[in-house]
């Protein structure tokens, strides 16, 4: 097999949270990993092995986005609503399957090819917990 710029073995990285729900931004840590690697050109698999958190790409200026995120979440999925499930964690859950686990992004000349207003957050919504984030490069040829 013949390895191109851009192939890695599967990385982790560790994101710790510290509210029930939020939003993590990891855009750095995913940078600093492409650095760390020599990565060129690829298209990242990122993924949460998680049920009750999820991965999203939003606005990274306005800290306000991520409230409003949070909150019209929490409406749609309340944290009570006589769920079966006994672990009392649900509505996390059910948010975990609203954001989804795992994202594919572009690398280009060792960037992140991401929009002007975007960033890559971990959505925690059962913290505060130790997360783990899955990270495997699959490198494209010129
Ligand atoms: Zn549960």
């Amino acid at each position: 097999m013949i390895l191109i710029n851009g192939d890695f073995n599967m990385e982790k990285i560790t994101v710790e949270t510290s509210r029930r729900t939020e939003l993590v931004e990891i855009t750095e840590k995913v940078s600093l990993l492409l650095k760390k690697k020599g990565i060129r050109d690829a298209i990242l698999h990122i993924y949460v092995p998680h049920t009750t958190c999820g991965l999203a790409i939003n606005e990274n200026a306005d800290p306000s986005v991520k409230r409003d995120i949070i909150s019209r979440l929490g409406e749609v999925v309340p944290r009570d609503a006589n769920y079966t499930h006994s672990e009392g964690n649900s509505d996390a859950h059910i948010k975990s399957v609203l954001t989804g686990c795992s994202l594919s992004i572009f690398v280009e000349d060792g960037l992140l090819r991401l929009g002007t207003w975007q960033g890559i957050f971990l959505c925690e919504f059962d913290g505060p917990r130790r997360r783990e984030v899955w990270i495997k490069g699959a490198g494209l040829k010129e």
